[in-house]
């Protein structure tokens, strides 16, 4: 039985073969299997195409092909909300992970960079290069020193966070993953953390008020 995020409900699901793979027409001494698969979450239970390309033919393609790495079609698209991001920023940032989950690398980096850019100008700082910006933002106290420094550590990497030569340049997956994880983490640190922070203040405020009305009602 395979396992994968399910492309239709999101969910991690094992994968039911429905019918046995199909052998396609050889090309260039490659086997490309194909077969459909069922996802087992009750609520869902559409069909997904997994499929493999390999050198060599299977000796029993039905008990192989469950085994191997397969690709899948439809693929999951992560998009994850950030409820407490401004709307534009929030569905930006989104998009740099749905970019991520169909390996469009320099498409994340560049959705990457104009997140933080925008989050740096919600703030009213506007001059300089991105990471000047970043500097900026940590010294007015947005962001901790680990977070620049993460910024710098990123940078000295690859530099994509701070060039505009995206299409000039090589965009290993990891490098890429970098960047987008480091724009989480800002956006952690500029709206996220101290929404959560206000509404826990809000919540205690409100507990106190109900308290000192109940005392002195009674
Ligand atoms: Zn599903």
């Amino acid at each position: 039985m395979a396992s994968t995020i399910c492309g239709w409900c999101g969910d991690r699901t094992h994968m039911t073969m429905i019918q046995s793979p199909y052998l396609a027409p050889v090309h260039n001494k490659e086997y490309t299997y194909t077969a459909p698969f069922k996802c087992s979450n009750e609520s869902c239970e559409r069909l997904s195409v997994g499929s493999v390309t390999r050198a060599t033919q299977y000796g029993n393609p039905n008990a192989e092909f469950v085994r191997d790495e397969l690709e899948w079609d439809p693929v999951a698209l992560r998009r994850p909300e950030f409820p407490d991001v401004p709307e534009q920023i929030a569905a930006t940032a989104s998009e740099a992970h749905a970019c991520i989950s169909i390996q469009a690398y320099r498409g994340a980096v560049a959705l990457a960079r104009a997140v933080v850019e925008a989050t740096a100008k919600d703030h009213g700082i506007t001059k300089g290069p991105l990471v000047a910006k970043i500097d900026e933002m940590h010294k007015q106290n947005l962001i901790r020193d680990i977070t620049r420094e993460l910024a710098h550590e990123v940078r000295e990497g690859g530099n994509e966070i701070a060039h505009g030569d995206l299409a000039d340049e090589p965009m290993p997956p990891e490098d890429a993953e970098a960047i987008v994880a480091l724009m989480d983490e800002i956006l952690e640190e500029v709206y996220q953390g101290p929404a959560r922070m206000m509404a826990l203040k809000k919540s205690r405020l409100e507990r106190e008020q109900r308290n000192a009305a109940r005392k002195s009602g009674s």
